[in-house]
């Protein structure tokens, strides 16, 4: 199948790269033309393991094609994503919709035969209708259908999620779609993939109820550490005991920060207001947002709190990992972007390394000097700031940190290393919800 991918971002190219590796020849398009320039150079714009092997791969085998200029592309597709963005809209919460209505407008005097739109960006319930709508308005003679698909795959896990997602979910009546669909999918037939056949405005509401549902899970276990940490329980012990009901599930029971990154605070935000203007409001969304937003800035209180002291002028506090999980060097919505601007509104001096977000960081990071390694991040520092779980720091060396440090303060906001050793070593250690 012919295959064009409007957004080559995360999810687009991703996307992009894994179907053409099942196989279909795949164009991506971007308007941005500095990212379509390093992609026909063999360089990847985000950082995502496995993604460089699996471009390169595809390009050389004549299946994966970039460009600026995607009509040709649009015109031969028997399927044209649209995985552009849909960020939180300025002043009301909403999902900014203008990427997504530009593509459909552009997509619209495209169309050549029986064409599938697809949209795969994360789109709120009747967007689908509007696309249909605007490509009809231009194109009244157009041969197509409009589908939801909606993009499950976490960063830094995208490939095997894309390869091996848990489920696909189509949202459309249009049993030529549906046909189209099965065949872009047919690959994931091998490891048994369900394919949920749904209506498109329950497709479109089913990614809101997914990434709120998981949302809400990260911020019960969240309120449940701040439990624990007052009678002195252990909310890792508590997500075992809880995970291991299958009801529950153990994953995704993680105390931490509170969650950030490109997708749970934007479209927890935008599935409340849709609720919301359609009288049927989610109030335990509602309140899973307001307990996030406070709980990311309580995070530098518990740092000064472990510090012993709410005056921070004239100290310096070392951060390891600003990005919103590892294994991307995504920093939208981290919740480095609260906690280290509180830090340094208490008077703190940060110095941070991260080891794939710092390009993006330092633009957003004002006054945050960035190391080039974790034991620089710490060398003179009054405290050690733990914000993300990458995989070398899990494994320090205790006492070189220690020695590094001006005194020796931990405050490890993911439950990386554990109190005994810690205080084993010498330090002051906080973690979360270890009481
Ligand atoms: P992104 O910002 O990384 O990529 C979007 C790309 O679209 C950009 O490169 C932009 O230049 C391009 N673009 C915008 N308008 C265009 C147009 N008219 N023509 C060509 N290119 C255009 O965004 P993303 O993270 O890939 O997210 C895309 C969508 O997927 C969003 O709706 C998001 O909610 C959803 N989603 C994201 C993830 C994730 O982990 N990032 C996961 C699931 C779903």
């Amino acid at each position: 199948m012919r295959v064009a991918m409007i957004g080559t971002g995360y999810v687009g190219l991703v996307s992009g790269a894994c179907f053409a590796d099942f196989g279909h020849v795949v164009t991506c398009i971007d308007k941005d033309p500095s990212k379509i320039e390093r992609l026909e150079r063999g360089e990847i714009p985000i950082f995502e393991p496995g993604l460089d092997d699996l471009v390169a791969r595809n390009v050389r085998e004549g299946r994966l094609f970039f460009t600026l200029e995607g009509a040709q592309a649009i015109k031969d597709a028997d399927a044209v994503f649209i995985a552009v963005g849909t960020p939180t809209r300025r002043g009301d919460g909403h999902a900014d919709l203008s990427y997504v209505y530009a593509a459909a407008e552009e997509i619209a005097g495209l169309i050549d035969g029986f064409t599938v739109v697809v949209t795969k960006s994360t789109v709120p319930v009747g967007t689908g209708d509007e696309v249909e709508a605007i490509i009809r308005k231009t194109n009244p003679n157009a041969q197509f259908a409009v589908v939801s698909n909606p993009e499950f795959l976490r960063e830094g896990a995208a490939i095997e999620d894309f390869k091996r997602p848990d489920r696909v979910v189509v949202g459309t009546d249009d049993e030529r779609a549906q046909a189209v669909m099965r065949d872009l999918y047919r690959p994931l037939s091998l490891n048994e993939t369900p394919i949920v056949f749904t209506g498109r405005r329950t497709s479109e509401l089913i990614k809101y109820a997914a990434n709120a549902f998981l949302a809400m899970k990260i911020t019960f276990i969240n309120e449940m550490a701040d439990l624990c940490e007052k009678v002195g329980a252990d909310v890792q012990s508590v997500a075992k005991g809880i995970g291991l009901d299958k009801r529950i599930g153990a994953k995704f029971l993680n105390a931490g920060p509170g969650y950030g990154g490109s997708c749970f605070p934007k479209d927890t935000i935008a599935l409340v207001k849709t609720a919301q203007q359609y009288g049927a409001p989610t109030r335990l969304i509602e309140t899973t947002v307001e307990v996030n937003t406070a709980r990311k800035k309580a995070m530098a209180e518990k740092v000064a709190e472990a510090m012993g002291t709410r005056e921070l002028t004239g100290k310096t506090i070392g951060v390891l990992g600003v990005t919103f999980k590892p294994n991307t060097d995504d920093m939208r919505d981290a919740p480095s972007l609260d906690i280290l601007p509180a830090l340094q509104a208490m008077g703190a001096k940060v110095q941070a390394f991260d080891p794939e977000g710092a390009k993006e960081a330092a633009h957003m990071l004002a006054g945050v000097e960035f190391k080039s390694g974790a034991y620089d991040a710490a060398e003179g520092a009054d405290a050690l700031v733990i914000l993300t779980e990458w995989d070398q720091f899990r494994a320090l060396d205790l006492d070189r940190l220690k020695s590094l440090l001006k005194t020796p303060v931990v405050v490890d906001l993911r439950n990386v290393y554990k109190p005994a050793e810690m205080e084993r070593h010498g330090f002051t250690y906080a973690s979360i919800g270890r009481g």
